[in-house]
């Protein structure tokens, strides 16, 4: 995310391969499964790792003994405990949905396909705050539910064994409950933002999926999905990966789109407005597909100009672009900009290509491996302002040594100091996450010298795509890269 107070980029990570970690392996060996939508099938989508499921399950423990037949309503992260369900792995979300600018109202159907986790699941809990919910399915029958604490929580039929695959399907409608969240203090309201009428757009990072779909909302448990969205005629919706078909009636126009890559919740994206749609390969194949809209259009290309080159640059530096395709979305999002998974959101109040190369570098920097714990947001952040950095600066180290160091003495005037590794809340997007990430990162080049620190990323991408990784995965993970021990230098920065 890029927002205002620092010109953060919100940037909305992509998840690459359909990698999978069985719910029971985890830390070796990360078993991508490549593939369309229609191959892989339900075949398990990246979820918790074993180093994490130990910490899951001490968070699920603290809460009561009465969640646990649900797996406990936590996923664990105990800098966001309220987010998630261990009682289940989420394959694929579909989201139905009727929108129209002009009517702050939803109606919707989520599907959620899923695994169950844990023997003896005879309840569920999803993410999901606001909207009057209608029938509640499971496996096609309907079932009593109740809600709670910003869960929606399911009674299953009958207890399902560990491996045992479900469907779920939620009928909602409404219009969105707004809350400010206590860690996006910039913005008003995280969910579906309706813009004078004529367009809406979704920002949910990074507790905000469940003011708009039920989710188990955090990046531990990725899903694929697909989107089927009708809006009034002569509107263009925009979503995550591919768009499958349009279907124009007299009235109203269906978009299909799907994404058939790992996806945390937080990066579903839907987009509605009079787009014009621009489409392009970059030099090196990868097919980019922007969405502007004609009276800011000149601007909106001057920004997206370099991401045929930009693209291809990261992906010699990191490992090839992990998803289907890439792009830009413009919005009228009051000065912050989302890294939404293919599909950046754009502030149409943000110019320059600083910001569209900051979101872009999200897609491998958080979306592609994804955070294991909000808490480490610096990986995400300090990354995506390096990379910057680092393209502004290409073939000038002198340059970006300079630039390192003025963001550095500049992180004490910006924000009070506070670990990088544990940010208090209201600080998670704060000016140090991104500066002095950039300049930890910058550290650990100059510590472990280029040859070690690109091959540390690359192998980190191979080894977590798909998934999440800890601090100390990253850490273990250059410490292999590099054959030194990295305790001090992690400690020394985090902490
Ligand atoms: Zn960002």
């Amino acid at each position: 995310m890029q927002g205002l107070k620092a010109n953060f980029h919100l940037v909305w990570l992509l998840v690459l391969l359909a990698g999978c970690a069985g719910t029971e392996s985890p830390t070796t060996s990360p078993t991508p499964i490549v593939g369309r939508i229609g191959d892989v099938g339900l075949a398990p989508t990246p979820t918790l790792h074993s180093s994490d499921t130990a910490v899951a399950r001490s968070a699920a423990s603290e809460v009561s003994e009465n969640d646990r037949p649900g797996g406990g309503r936590s996923l664990g992260d105990p800098y966001i405990p309220e987010l998630g369900n261990t009682g289940y792995d989420a394959q694929q979300y579909t989201l139905k949905l009727a929108l129209d600018p002009a009517v702050t109202h939803v109606t919707g159907t989520t599907t959620i396909q899923a695994i169950a986790t844990i023997d003896a699941l005879s309840q569920i809990s999803l993410d999901f705050i606001g909207f009057e919910i209608g029938l509640v399915k499971v496996n096609g029958s309907a079932v009593s539910f109740s809600r709670a604490n910003g869960k929606l929580i399911i009674n299953l039929p009958q207890p399902l064994a560990a491996g045992t695959t479900f469907e779920v399907a939620i009928e909602y409608a409404g219009a969105p409950l707004r809350e400010q969240s206590a860690y996006v203090g910039f913005i008003e309201a995280l969910g579906l933002q309706y813009v004078d009428g004529k367009t809406i757009f979704v920002v949910a990072e990074p507790d905000g999926a469940r003011y708009w779909f039920p989710a188990n909302d955090h990046p531990r448990d990725k899903a694929l999905f697909r989107f089927e969205v009708t809006v009034p005629a002569g509107l263009t919706v925009v979503a995550n990966g591919r768009l499958i078909t349009t279907q124009n009636n007299d009235t109203t126009s269906i978009f299909i789109w799907g994404h058939d890559r790992p996806m945390a919740p937080y990066l579903a994206l839907v987009a509605v407005g009079p787009y014009e749609r621009i489409d392009a390969v970059s030099p090196g194949g990868i097919p980019l597909r922007h969405y502007a809209f004609a009276e800011s259009r000149a601007d909106f290309e001057q920004a997206v100009a370099v991401t045929g080159e930009a693209i291809d640059w990261m992906s010699q530096l990191f490992g090839p672009y992990p998803f289907e395709e890439f792009g830009y979305v413009a919005a009228a999002v009051p000065g912050a900009s989302l890294e939404t998974q293919t599909m950046v959101l754009l502030s149409s109040t943000i110019t320059g290509q600083r910001t569209a190369v900051h979101e872009m570098a999200h897609m491998w920097f958080g979306n592609w491996v994804s955070l294991d714990s909000w808490q480490e947001m610096w990986r995400n952040e300090g990354f995506a302002t390096y990379v910057t950095m680092m393209w502004e600066n290409r073939g000038d180290p002198e340059g970006l040594d300079l630039e390192v160091a003025g963001a550095l003495a500049a992180t004490a005037e910006n924000d009070p100091q506070y670990p990088l590794g544990n940010p208090p809340p209201q600080y998670l997007f704060g000016y140090n996450t991104y500066f002095k990430g950039a300049a930890m990162v910058h550290a650990l080049r100059r510590e472990v010298g280029d040859d070690a620190f690109f091959t540390g990323l690359r192998a980190y991408f191979q080894r977590y795509g798909g998934r999440t990784a800890s601090d100390a995965d990253f850490q273990a993970v250059m410490e292999e890269a590099a054959a030194v021990p990295l305790d001090d230098f992690f400690a020394e920065w985090l902490d």
